[in-house]
């Protein structure tokens, strides 16, 4: 366990973000993996995720999963046709290339290795973060802009006193 921060990815971030606009808390997810998703999601809408790391490797999330092997590498492929369309067959080489071009277009906030107050990074993400940038992650749903915009609206709310 970290000290007073979470490490996450870049791309588990902006879900969380989308998560938190749509009011989602997991609660109904099974987890045969045994990943953190559903209760970082859920510390981090209840504003309990202070601070942040951002890295491009295995983060807090994936950390008790058991498609993690070595404590590293992630073993999850996508099913054919979503490896067709992204033209990956494993996750951990596709979500790489996803938050190294999300590092890339925003690399003050999706810094790496740097712990971040998470009300700085959300008033940050609100003046910058643009349709085009939550776009580099080809998830094939028209409402994942707008309802990523709106978590970040309430996330702003829930850290503004910390
Ligand atoms: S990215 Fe891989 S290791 Fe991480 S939570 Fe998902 S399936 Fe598990």
């Amino acid at each position: 366990m970290n000290e007073g921060f979470n490490i996450i990815k870049p791309h588990h971030f902006l879900d969380f973000l989308y998560d938190l606009g749509i009011g989602y808390r997991h609660e109904d997810e099974a987890n045969i993996f045994g990943n953190r998703n559903g209760e970082l999601c859920q510390e981090f809408i209840d504003g309990k995720m202070k601070r942040i790391k951002f890295t491009p490797l295995a983060d807090d999330i994936c950390k008790p999963c058991k498609k993690l092997s070595g404590g590293e590498v992630c073993t999850d492929c996508f099913d054919d046709e979503t490896a067709f369309f992204y033209g990956f067959q494993h996750k951990v080489d596709f979500n790489y290339q996803l938050d190294m071009k999300l590092n890339k277009a925003l690399p003050k906030i999706f810094c790496f290795d740097k712990i971040r107050a998470m009300c700085d990074v959300l008033c940050e993400l609100d003046k910058v973060l643009t349709k085009e940038i939550i776009d580099l992650y080809k998830w094939q749903r028209p409402e994942r802009a707008e309802k990523t915009f709106e978590g970040i609206k309430k996330g702003k709310t829930i850290y503004s006193d910390h």
